[in-house]
């Protein structure tokens, strides 16, 4: 198949021949823009010698690229349906191996283990499905795989959620949990025209540079987010209030208040307005003592 798929005429074609339906339930928002498409390979900065693992490749639009630009591209792709499709659209591009299954239950230490050296970098590429965006991000950040870069395509709002800091109205655990582990740049907003079918909202391209050390060092990181998800429970509320109706007893509140003042922490500012060092801080001090 040597015509560009990432034109609308011969993605619409393909899909038409194949008597292919798209699945909104599945995200299948396919993207057909070239220029996009050479952005968000561009924002990854791939070498010959890179390995990229491609989350939902759907009929191949964004994997054509990625192809040309890496040493190899494994991409994860659940709907089986697209099998005929991507036979077509990737044929002759020999270093793509694509895996039939759902990225949230395949193992994916196994699948790079069985397709890279080890100890390889990866650099994950997508075009997310957006109702998994956050479990999928999580996962490539916490399934102690060695990814050092991530570039998707999530819905702008999320983009905004993933790059907020404190005091910003997006900022909240979705923002700590990620920068805890990475640094995220947002690269370009996308409009809903560039896809097929368009989707209802509009999107951006983001890329995470995974760090090798975590953002801050805390004791306890089950607690830590457990702190963070009750600071942020209910944004209007303040830090203590929010701590005292959704991780402590009434009775704990002068030890919690101790706690605050002995960190210079004002127990009457929200949530939102806490750097993930001063979460770092309160965590460690509330293990020690209000447990
Ligand atoms: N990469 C293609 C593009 O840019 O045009 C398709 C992107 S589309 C937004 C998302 C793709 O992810 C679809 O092909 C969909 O079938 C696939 N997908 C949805 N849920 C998935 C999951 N849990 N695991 C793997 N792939 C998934």
């Amino acid at each position: 198949m040597n015509k560009r798929i990432s034109s609308p005429k011969v993605m619409r074609d393909v899909i038409r021949r194949h008597q292919f339906t798209l699945k909104k339930s599945l995200g299948q928002n396919f993207l057909v823009d070239e220029n996009i498409l050479k952005h968000i390979v561009e924002a990854a900065e791939l070498k010959e010698d890179s390995y990229v693992l491609e989350i939902g490749p759907g009929a191949g639009a964004l994997t054509r690229f990625l192809s040309g630009k890496a040493e190899k591209v494994i991409a994860v792709e659940i709907d089986r349906r697209l099998e005929p499709i991507l036979k077509e659209t990737l044929q002759g591009h020999d270093n793509v191996s694509v895996h039939f299954g759902d990225v949230l239950k395949i193992d994916l230490e196994e699948v790079i283990a069985e397709e890279c050296p080890e100890g390889v970098p990866i650099t994950v590429v997508a075009n997310l499905p957006y109702y998994v965006t956050t479990p999928i991000l999580m996962k490539l950040l916490t399934g102690g795989l060695h990814i050092q870069t991530i570039v998707v395509m999530v819905q702008k709002e999320v983009a905004s959620r993933l790059e907020a800091g404190p005091g910003q109205k997006s900022y909240g655990s979705l923002s700590i949990a990620v920068q805890y582990m990475a640094d995220p740049k947002i690269i370009m907003t996308v409009p809903k025209t560039v896809f097929v079918p368009q989707p209802n909202v509009d999107s951006a391209v983001i890329k995470l540079a995974v760090r090798t050390e975590r953002k801050v060092n805390v004791r306890d990181e089950t607690f830590f987010f457990r702190l963070v998800r009750a600071s942020f429970a209910q944004r209007r509320k303040t830090l203590i209030n929010n701590l005292m109706s959704n991780l402590y007893s009434k009775d704990r509140k002068g030890e919690l208040l101790s706690v605050l003042h002995a960190l210079d922490i004002n127990p009457e500012r929200r949530g939102e307005t806490l750097t993930i060092a001063e979460f770092a801080r309160l965590s460690d001090a509330l293990l020690e003592h209000v447990t």
